[in-house]
Parts: C-alpha cells; sequence; structure tokens
C-alpha cells in the first residue's frame, strides 16, 4: 500500500466514525508516525509503505476512531508557536488560551511603569499548570522580547512558581521546560501542591490560571473531551466556580499593589464571576475578555493600591 492508499482509507475510516477534522487528523496522525511533516507526506505520495508502518497507521487511527483526541496520540501541540509534550494527565493546550499569554504579556509595560520602587525580581504564579504551556510560554517571550528589556538586562528578575495537584502534569510540565526553555527552565519553580493548601511567603506580580471550570452535572461537555481529558483539570464543583472563587480570594491576599490577577472562564460563567470579584472590593479594572469565537473566555482585574 502506498501513502496515498493509507491516507485515503484512513480518511474514509474516520468519515464513517463521525469525525469533524478526517483528512486534517490522518494527516497528522500519518505523518507523525512516518516522521515527516504534512507536506512531505504528499511529497511521499505514491511511495510504499513497509508492513509494519502499514500496521502502525492502522493502530493508531482506529485509536483516533474511538475518539482519542489527536494529541495524545502524536503526545505533542503547538501553543504559540512552540511544541508541548502532552499526555492523557494534562489537558490539550487551547487556542483560546493563546489569548491569556497575550493578556499577561500585554499588562507588563504598563506595570513596569506604575512600579515605583522597583523590588529585583518579577514574581508569577501559575494555579493548576497542566503542560506548562502558559507559563513556559512567557518565560519564553519575556526573555527574548526587546519591549520587557528590563527583563533582559537584569535590571529585574523573571520568576515563577507553578503549581499543580498532579505528579504527573508537574513532571510534563517540567520536561517541556526543560526542553522550550533549556538553561532558562529553573527561572520556574514546579511545585506538585495543591493550591487550597499553599501558603506563600510572598506576594505576586501576576497570578493566572486555566483552571478546572467546568460543572460537574454540564451536559454540554464535548464526549471526547470528558472521555479522555483529566477529570482534575475539567470539572469544579459549585457549577464549575469552586476554584475560580477559592484562587480568588487568594489573590486578595497575595497579589502587589496594582498586580494582576487573570483566570480563563466558561462562556456561561461572566457575569456571576464578574459579580463575585466586584464583591471582592479588593479590585480596580475588572472586566470579562471574550475569545476569537465572541464567547466570554477571561476575567483580568487589578488589586487595589
Ligand atoms: N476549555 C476547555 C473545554 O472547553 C475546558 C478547560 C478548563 O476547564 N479549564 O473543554
Amino acid at each position: 500500500m502506498t501513502v496515498k492508499e493509507v491516507l485515503e482509507k484512513s480518511i474514509l475510516f474516520l468519515k464513517n466514525k463521525n469525525s469533524t477534522s478526517p483528512r486534517l487528523d490522518a494527516e497528522l496522525l500519518i505523518s507523525h508516525l512516518l516522521k515527516l511533516n504534512r507536506m512531505g507526506l504528499y511529497l511521499k505520495y505514491d511511495q510504499p509503505l513497509l508492513p509494519e508502518e502499514i500496521e502502525n497507521c492502522r493502530n493508531i487511527i482506529v485509536e483516533r476512531g474511538k475518539g482519542t483526541p489527536v494529541a495524545y496520540l502524536t503526545q505533542e501541540k503547538g501553543f504559540y508557536g512552540l511544541d508541548f509534550k502532552v499526555n492523557s494527565s494534562v489537558l490539550v493546550p487551547r487556542p483560546e488560551t493563546e489569548l491569556l499569554v497575550e493578556e499577561i504579556l500585554n499588562y507588563i509595560p504598563n506595570y513596569f511603569k506604575k512600579l515605583e520602587n522597583q523590588s529585583a525580581s518579577f514574581e508569577f504564579l501559575e494555579l493548576g499548570v497542566g503542560s506548562g504551556c502558559i507559563s513556559i510560554t512567557l518565560a519564553k517571550e519575556l526573555l527574548i522580547k526587546p519591549n520587557v528589556s528590563r527583563l533582559l538586562n537584569g535590571e529585574l528578575e523573571l520568576k515563577i512558581d507553578a503549581l499543580d495537584i498532579s505528579a504527573s502534569a508537574i513532571s510534563i510540565a517540567q520536561e517541556n521546560a526543560d526542553k522550550i526553555l533549556q538553561s532558562k527552565a529553573k527561572k520556574i519553580n514546579f511545585l506538585n501542591l495543591d493550591a487550597f493548601y499553599f501558603e506563600p511567603q510572598k506576594n505576586y506580580d501576576i497570578i493566572y490560571s486555566n483552571p478546572p471550570y467546568i460543572a460537574e452535572n454540564d451536559p454540554n461537555i464535548e464526549k471526547n473531551v470528558k472521555d479522555f481529558e483529566p477529570h482534575l483539570a475539567l470539572f469544579a464543583k459549585n457549577n464549575g466556580l469552586d476554584c475560580i472563587i477559592q484562587w480568588f480570594k487568594f489573590g486578595v491576599s497575595n497579589l502587589k499593589p496594582n498586580g494582576m490577577i487573570i483566570f480563563e472562564i466558561g462562556s456561561t460563567q461572566g457575569h456571576d464571576v464578574l459579580t463575585y470579584v466586584q464583591s471582592l472590593n479588593s479590585f480596580h479594572d475588572i472586566c470579562i475578555i471574550k475569545d476569537y469565537s465572541g464567547l466570554d473566555r477571561f476575567i483580568k482585574a487589578v488589586k487595589n493600591g
């Protein structure tokens, strides 16, 4: 069988399994197995495959047909132009979460202007780190971006505390940090801890999270998300609001004046979360930010001085 034949068979198989993106999925999975990029697949279109390659393609396509996310099968997912290792102990990074990174990066130049007595270090905290995609991307961006050169030239030091309750998530995140940040990986201090019991000895400049925010009985959750992604990272009590509420309270006591807190939220939670954060009387510039689909997706607030 040639690459073309295997690809066509796979697309048909996935179509029959009601996949919404059969061609893309088949291309990603087969090119991953053959260690080619998607273009390379078409360059080798008429080339015959070895029997074991055909068998491996068959097996991976069958797994996809059962609903396993492509990223868990290839064990990788792109986020903000970087490649992250993933497995079923971490949430697959979502494109909308890239906006959370952008919001933080956009806040930093203004924040620097507001800092009067600069402390020597610039401290971030991530709650629920998963694959590490947010903190690692931030570290990578902040250590190479010219407009934050005060971090670069050493006037300020960047330190990130990144917590996760799951030991296997922490180990994937550490692996990603080592691969992507290399010698700078030590800027991130990964902690295998339940955020609920975290008692930091310092205050942070920025606190961020993509917390679990799906209600335990949400009928709208996609079947494959529910069946394959880690429930610890998806579901929260109190209609999905439990972690958002607990962790915002944490922000009241552990953010520096003018420090920013930003969390991803569910698209129906904007009103309730906004009302709750306003009721804390500790923040200003509180706002809900929409994602590219026009859905409420983040809550952002700045700690009072
Ligand atoms: N955005 C994810 C989804 O819709 C959920 C992520 C989360 O709960 N933090 O499936």
